[in-house]
């Protein structure tokens, strides 16, 4: 690889990382109903604020060695790994895709898929600010050359909504007529909690991925974030750890394969129906 690209590259990373390390802000505070922008960030063990040496990603919680300069408290590993994670998506969304508005709008696809997986695995909660922000940003993203159109974004994001609308009200149905869920539910739920399949953030975080990945890509997201899902649930279910199940990570991952490789699973896809319909 050339130097210039080579540099490309790195600077890239650097920035991913930084952008990873505003990212544990947001997965942070979101959640909570804090500000992302003020205070600025400190240490939650003793309060102080954290001087920009000492939040440098990755380097300073190697240099710290994972702990606060001043009172000594752990700092959770989740973050060097989150800007580390964030730096690999924007480095490798370069190499992927080259210089361009793809490459972009993949790598910020697969940061907001990054955060939303982390606030709903911990929380339950994908914050609007990912889901309905992250949809602004694909709508935007589509008036760039290349990729959707805008009417296409639109259609996705039109899409992704209603299919898991659809989906939830199915759920939903069912749950309400003990069809499914049914006592080991009840144990789950906290009083006063109405059973539900599918959260409102569900149904939001997929209108933000069809802005992305249009109509085609909810499709092949949904379909791999269930089968994903499954894949990862049942034998939880069969060990017996009950607890809800946080889709929005398994949606997260469909839609971040379907962003590296959507194209060559429907066209593999597309060839297998054409071979089997012969
Ligand atoms: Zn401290």
């Amino acid at each position: 690889m050339p130097a210039a690209e080579l540099v490309l590259v790195g600077f890239t990373a650097v920035f991913g990382a930084m952008l990873g390390s505003f990212l544990n802000v947001c997965v942070w505070r979101l959640p909570r109903g804090e500000s992302v922008i003020l205070p600025g960030s400190h240490c939650p063990g003793c309060g102080r604020p954290i001087a920009w040496y000492d939040n440098v990603p990755v380097a300073s919680y190697l240099v710290l060695r994972g702990r606060c300069r001043h009172c000594g408290v752990r700092i959770s590993a989740q973050y060097p790994l989150v800007e580390l994670a964030a730096g690999v998506i924007w480095a490798g969304s370069l190499l992927w895709f080259g210089l361009t508005f793809e490459a972009l709008r993949a790598a910020l696809l697969a940061t907001l898929a990054l955060g939303i997986a982390l606030t709903d695995a911990q929380h339950f909660i994908i914050p609007d600010e990912f889901s309905l922000g992250g949809l602004g940003a694909g709508l935007a993203l589509a008036l760039a050359p290349g990729g959707l159109s805008l009417l296409d974004a639109a259609i996705g994001a039109a899409s992704g909504f209603s299919l898991l609308w659809v989906v939830k009200a199915a759920g939903d149905w069912a749950l309400k007529r003990g069809l499914i869920g049914g006592e080991e539910l009840a144990q789950v739920l906290e009083e006063g909690e109405t059973p539900t399949t599918l959260g409102m953030g569900d149904l939001k975080m997929m209108a933000m991925v069809g802005s992305f990945l249009g109509w085609r890509g909810v499709l092949l997201t949904a379909f791999l974030g269930s089968v994903t899902g499954v894949a990862v649930f049942v034998p939880l279910l069969l060990l017996k750890r009950r607890s809800p199940v946080p889709f929005g990570v398994f949606l997260a991952v469909g839609a971040v394969v379907t962003a590296v490789a959507g194209d060559w699973l429907l066209g593999w896809y597309g060839s297998w129906i054409a071979v089997g319909g012969r």
